[in-house]
C-alpha cells in the first residue's frame, strides 16, 4: 500500500465532522467528545499490525514492532481547545497514521526499527489550564500534585475528570516508561502564525522551541483627582506602563526572532476622574537563543525602573513562568531539511523557531533527538474555526513527513 496523503484529507475532514460544530471542533480532553474521537481513532488502528495501549498518563500509543526494539516515535495530539481548529495536533497523528500505514506494507509487517505513533493526553490543557500534560508526564517533568487540585469552570477537579476516562494520577510517573529504546522523535505540525505564507513557501524546518520569561509587573504611583492635580505632579502608573508597552518593541526588535507581549493592563482605582494610583501588566517574551532571553529580561527590567523613575513612581517585578529554549537534533534538522528540499524541489529548506511550546519540546527535555516541520497556516490564524491550510499543502506535508520518517528510521538504525 503507497502512501495516500488524500485519504488523511478525508481523514482529518471526517473527524472534523465527527467531533465538531458550527463553532469548530470540540475535542476538549477527558470529555466525551475526545474520547469519542479516540474512539474513531482506535477503530482505524484495529486494521493495522499493530499493538494498542494506553499509557498511565492517557498517552495513546500505537507500536509496530520492528525487528530492533530501538524505536522511532512519531507524534500528535487529537485533542483540541473549544471551538479549535480542524488541523491543530490531529493533522499530526493522521499523517503518522498514514505513514504507519505505509511502513507496514512495505515490510510486512516488520520494519527494522519499531515504530511509535503517540497521541499525547491534554497537549492544549484547555479545561484544567495545564498545557502538554502527557507528553510532560512522559518526560518525567509533570507537577503532579500542583496539577491534581485544578478545577475546571465547573469546578470539577483534574484528579476526578481524569479518573473518569481512566487515568490515576498517582500512576502519572510510569509514563516515563515510553522512554525504553526511543532513539528518535518526529512532529508534523501546521505553523499557527502567518510567517511562511508571506514567504510563500509551503514547509520548514523546526529549530526548536522558543524559552519562554513570563513576568507580572506593577507600577505603583499615586492616586490623585483628575481635575486638581497639575500633570507635572502626578505620578502616574499608567504613564510608566505605557513607556514600557512601546519599547519592548526596540527590545525585541534587535533581534531577529525575538517576541515581546504586554498582553494585559489592569488600572487602579480604574476610573476616569483620577489619576492611575496602581498599573498591574504582565510581559511575555520569547526567543530561542537563551543568551538573547536573558538579555531582553534584563533590558526590559531596566527599561521599566527608568521609565517608574521618569513618572516619580516605583516598579515591581515577579516571574509568573518561564522554560527554557529547547534546541532540536542537529542531525534531525538536516534529515528534515533534505526531506521537505526532495518533495518541494526547493534548493534550501526554510529553518523557523516556533513561538508556540509542542509536545515536542517535552520529548527533547526527556533527552531523546526530536525534530519538528511545519506546514503553511492560511492567514497565520490557529485555535479557532477558520483555522485552515491548503488541501495541496496538506498532501505535500504528509509526503514529505513521510520522507522523514524513512530518513529518520536509518537514523535510529545506525545510531
Ligand atoms: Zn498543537
Amino acid at each position: 500500500m503507497a502512501l495516500d496523503p488524500k485519504r488523511t484529507v478525508a481523514e482529518l475532514k471526517e473527524l472534523r465532522a465527527l467531533t465538531g460544530d458550527a463553532n469548530g471542533a470540540q475535542r476538549v480532553a477527558w470529555t466525551d467528545t475526545w474520547l469519542k474521537a479516540r474512539e474513531w481513532f482506535a477503530a482505524k488502528v484495529r486494521t493495522l499490525p499493530v499493538e494498542h495501549h494506553y499509557d498511565s498518563a492517557g498517552n495513546n500509543w500505537v507500536t509496530l514492532k520492528g525487528a530492533s526494539e530501538k524505536s522511532l516515535l512519531i507524534g500528535g495530539h487529537l485533542d483540541s481547545v473549544p471551538n479549535g481548529g480542524w488541523l491543530d495536533g490531529s493533522l499530526n497523528v493522521l499523517a503518522g497514521l498514514e505513514i504507519l500505514r505505509r511502513i507496514a506494507a512495505q515490510y510486512d509487517g516488520k520494519p527494522p526499527v519499531t515504530v511509535k505513533l503517540v497521541d499525547w493526553a491534554d497537549e492544549e490543557g484547555a479545561r484544567f489550564g495545564r498545557s502538554l500534560l502527557g507528553s510532560s508526564a512522559f518526560a518525567g517533568t509533570a507537577s503532579v500534585t500542583a496539577d491534581r487540585v485544578r478545577t475546571d469552570r465547573d469546578g470539577v477537579r483534574m484528579e476526578d475528570a481524569l479518573r473518569r476516562c481512566g487515568v490515576e494520577m498517582d500512576r502519572f510517573g510510569e509514563a516515563t516508561e515510553g522512554h525504553k529504546n526511543a532513539s528518535a522523535y518526529i512532529e508534523l505540525h501546521i505553523e499557527q502564525g502567518p510567517v511562511l505564507e508571506r514567504m510563500n513557501i509551503p514547509l520548514a524546518t523546526v529549530l526548536g522551541t522558543k524559552g519562554v520569561e513570563r513576568h507580572a509587573i506593577t507600577f505603583h504611583g499615586q492616586e490623585a483627582h483628575s481635575g486638581s492635580t497639575p500633570m507635572n505632579a502626578r505620578h502616574d502608573a499608567l504613564a510608566a506602563a505605557a513607556k514600557l508597552a512601546l519599547e519592548i518593541r526596540t527590545i525585541a526588535g534587535k533581534h531577529s526572532d525575538s517576541v515581546c507581549t504586554m498582553g494585559s493592563v489592569k488600572t487602579f482605582p480604574g476610573i476616569v476622574t483620577a489619576v492611575v494610583g496602581r498599573c498591574e501588566t504582565a510581559l511575555d517574551q520569547r526567543d530561542l537563543d537563551p543568551v538573547v532571553l536573558a538579555q531582553m529580561y534584563r533590558e526590559a527590567r531596566e527599561a521599566s525602573e527608568r521609565f517608574a523613575a521618569e513618572e516619580k513612581c516605583t516598579v515591581e517585578w515577579s516571574r509568573i513562568w518561564s522554560i527554557e529554549p529547547i534546541a532540536f537534533h542537529p542531525r534531525l534538522l538536516e534529515l528534515c531539511d533534505s526531506a521537505i528540499c526532495e518533495v518541494t524541489g526547493a534548493s534550501k529548506a526554510h529553518r523557523m523557531p516556533s513561538g508556540p511550546l509542542h509536545d515536542a519540546a517535552e520529548v527533547s527535555r526527556a533527552g531523546i533527538p526530536t525534530v519538528m516541520m511545519f506546514v503553511q497556516s492560511l492567514g497565520g490564524i490557529s485555535h479557532n474555526k477558520v483555522e485552515d491550510t491548503k488541501e495541496a499543502h496538506l498532501e505535500l506535508c504528509v509526503s514529505a513527513f513521510d520522507r522523514l520518517a524513512s530518513k529518520a528510521m536509518n537514523f535510529v538504525a545506525q545510531g
